[in-house]
């Protein structure tokens, strides 16, 4: 048996890749030197496939992103230059960004008309240029076209078809290339299945080896797929547990090579060597030529766990990054071809365990997850509690992080300034934020998280639990990393988390100041999750944290909560057979948070305005006010609220912080009125659509200033008796 592996994380050990082109963007390289040092980058990773497994795809390399150089390939946007490139990546002609499948990798949105001509048509651009032997990688056809924009649903076919000749001109220049399809694991029609088999064939008539692969989850047209002129096929037996099972059924068919995706590419738990043995041995009676291979891309996981020295021992024994993962498979080959017989690579720990927190959970009670006071009766409270005027405003949290605030945290991590310091100056700007806030006028106070770096990590650093890594970087899009924290253990609170700072900026003021938290789905989304319990118990235990906290809250006069979740929709399993199960949960962990004292206001955030499909679930969240996106939208999504009717607030996002305008009153208007004829005026709440730290203050100001004047003109409408 075989090893195959792919997707290797281009960042690099020191995030070289990010550094390089970050340079050359800031002109302290060359166009030659950012090429030299990028192709020393990607040697680097052949070298390190190279040390492990037998094979591996070239050409994953890119500058920016794979989807726009598939793009790029195709023709359907022209590579003028280098300058030409990035601007597609960022500025104001970059194109729209996206999440990759349910992963926290996003990337950019190739759009495509209709009327496309594959005229612009090169193969010069960086990966297919080399004539060297290898795998060659590209995005394939199905899952380029899914995931682009700009073309009609019905489009599809015919648009699928003419990519059949710039693929088969790329494709041409080689022997074998890997082409992933992601998208076959989604949910398709008979219709779309059709198309995938037409343009396959003709791909196929190049007479290349084409090694086909799938992830992130089964595929369910498996006896189909079968059926394509291909020489391997790559299924993810990680997180598509249904193909093995269906394997078993239907078999796999003898001219082909099943690579077995069988190591975790998405998680960072050592794999228990012998155990995988087994399943490919149980494979290997339906699958006459097998390799064996990662579950998904490498490039969700940080480089390798040789770069974190700081954390405990028994932690790093139980982690694999990327590096390892190739050495796993090497452990495997030799295992399954008998060179070695045992290994020590895995074992069992009872590190991070707390029984406490286990039983606590445990003991939970359908009751725990219900609140005792209806929203009918909770209402009538808060309007006597808080006192607002119709139109409330407020903001989603943070505040611009300036320079000066990146400058104090890296002085203090530096040792450069002291702990009280820096508490001092994170204080002092809490106090100039509250008074700013007064100023201009809103209704709803928040102290602006100048505390928190990222609002998962915050948490995770404060949780036990929960460990942070100081390397364990991986790609979000483009340059931009991030540092997924790792949850090993059982979590529970060592003290109160946000406390100080929430309770410093409500003694300042006798507006409001709203307690802000991040939700259990959201820190489970954005981190690694231990596998030995189920996902449903982590989000308990964390949400039993922030029950905690928010009784904390309440105790010292909090009257207002937020618990942000702008993961809750991307968390969503690919395939809606698996929605109810999770929606199940991550509803019950929101409800089992929130389950305070009824005279707490209960605000969540969400930063998108798709809830159509999901709405039911969000309804049963039971919070009292909802803030979300509405200014890109239009206000479309109440129209989904108001079929369900829908009896909770809604904060309207008027504002679209994502971009640097400052919207007039007028244009915020218009969203509102639009609201307006759908649901009653006492049920919205004006705000920005997100939070303010990646904005300027010159931008904040004026743009806060016009929306307390919109909500002012719309009260005096009100008060006069015009109706809309
Ligand atoms: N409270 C957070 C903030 O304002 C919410 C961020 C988010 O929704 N992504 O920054
Ligand atoms: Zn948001």
């Amino acid at each position: 048996m075989e090893t195959y592996a792919y997707g290797f994380p281009r960042l690099g050990k020191q995030r070289e890749f990010k550094k390089t082109v970050e340079n050359f963007w800031d002109k302290k390289i060359s166009e030659q030197e950012l090429f030299s040092r990028i192709k020393e980058i990607e040697l680097q990773i052949i070298d390190t496939y190279k040390k492990y497994v037998d094979y591996y795809p070239s050409f994953e390399m890119t500058l920016y992103d794979n989807m726009l150089d598939t793009a790029l390939m195709l023709g359907i946007y022209e590579f003028k230059d280098i300058y030409n490139y990035f601007s597609l990546c960022r500025g104001k002609n970059a194109l729209e960004m996206t999440k990759w499948f349910n992963t926290n990798y996003h990337y950019l949105v190739p759009e495509i008309d209709k009327n496309f001509t594959s005229t612009k048509f090169q193969s010069k651009w960086n990966k297919l240029e080399s004539t060297q032997d290898g795998i060659a990688y590209i995005i394939g056809g199905f899952t380029f076209l899914k995931l682009s924009k700009g073309y009609k649903k019905e489009d599809f076919k015919e648009l699928l078809i003419k990519l059949v000749e710039p693929y088969k001109k790329n494709l041409s220049q080689f022997k074998k290339i890997h082409i992933d399809e992601p998208a076959f694991v989604l949910d398709l029609s008979d219709e779309e299945i059709k198309i995938i088999k037409q343009f396959y064939n003709q791909i196929a008539e190049t007479g290349i080896d084409i090694y086909l692969f799938t992830y992130y989850d089964s595929v369910d047209f498996l006896e189909h797929l079968y059926e394509l002129p291909v020489k391997a096929i790559g299924l993810d037996f990680i997180y598509g547990k249904e193909n093995f099972d269906k394997i078993k059924k239907i078999g796999f068919p003898d001219d082909k090579t099943l690579i077995a995706g069988i190591v975790d590419g998405r998680n960072v738990w050592r794999s228990n060597i012998n155990q995988k043995v087994e399943v490919l041995k149980e494979l290997s009676k339906y699958a006459k030529k097998i390799m064996a291979s990662n579950a998904s891309p490498l490039y969700h996981l940080p480089v390798t766990i040789k770069s974190e020295t700081e954390l405990p021992k028994e932690l790093i024994n139980m982690l694999s990054f990327a590096e390892e993962r190739l050495f796993e498979l090497q452990l495997i080959k030799k295992m399954y071809n008998g060179e070695i017989a045992e290994t020590d690579w895995y074992k069992e720990t009872e590190f991070g365990k707390d029984k406490k927190v286990q039983e606590r959970i445990q003991n939970l009670k359908e009751e725990n997850f219900i609140r005792k006071v209806p929203y009918s009766e909770r209402k009538k409270i808060h309007s006597e509690k808080l006192n607002l005027p119709l139109f409330p405003t407020t903001t989603i949290g943070s505040y611009p992080q300036t320079p000066e605030i990146r400058n104090r945290r890296k002085q203090f991590k530096a040792g450069e300034i002291t702990k009280e310091e820096y508490r001092q100056f994170i204080k002092s700007e809490i106090k100039k934020l509250i008074e700013l806030q007064e100023d201009i006028g809103l209704d709803v106070l928040t102290h602006g998280e100048f505390e928190r770096t990222d609002m998962v990590e915050f948490f995770a650093q404060r949780l036990n639990g929960i460990a942070t890594t100081k390397q364990g970087w991986v790609l979000s899009y483009g340059t931009r990393g991030y540092r997924p924290p790792i949850i090993y253990g059982d979590i529970s609170r060592p003290g109160p988390m946000t406390t100080e700072e929430i309770l410093y900026a409500q003694s300042l003021t006798d507006r409001p100041v709203k307690g802000m938290l991040t939700g259990p789905v959201t820190i489970i989304a954005w981190s690694y999750v231990r596998t030995d319990v189920n996902l449903k118990d982590v989000a308990y235990q964390i949400a039993l944290c922030l029950q905690d906290e928010i009784k904390d809250y309440h105790k010292a006069g909090i009257k207002i909560v937020q618990i942000d979740e702008p993961a809750f929709r991307e968390k969503a399993p690919l395939k809606k057979r698996a929605w109810h199960e999770y929606f199940d949960w991550a509803v019950k962990a929101f409800r089992l948070a929130s389950n305070v004292n009824p005279e707490i206001q209960i605000h969540t955030h969400m930063c998108y305005s798709e809830f159509g499909e999901i709405i039911e679930y969000i309804v049963n969240l039971d919070f009292d006010v909802i803030s979300i996106e509405a200014s890109r939208s239009k206000a479309d999504i109440v129209e989904d609220f108001k079929k369900v009717n829908f009896d909770r607030q809604i904060g309207l996002g008027v504002w679209d912080i994502h971009s640097p305008l400052v919207p007039s009153i007028e244009e915020m208007e218009k969203v509102v009125k639009k609201a307006l004829a759908i649901l009653p005026e006492e049920n919205f709440w004006i705000n920005p659509d997100c939070g303010l730290k990646t904005r300027k203050w010159d931008e904040v100001i004026p743009s806060l200033k016009n929306l307390v004047r919109l909500a002012q003109k719309l009260r005096e409408e009100f008060k006069m008796g015009r109706q809309l």
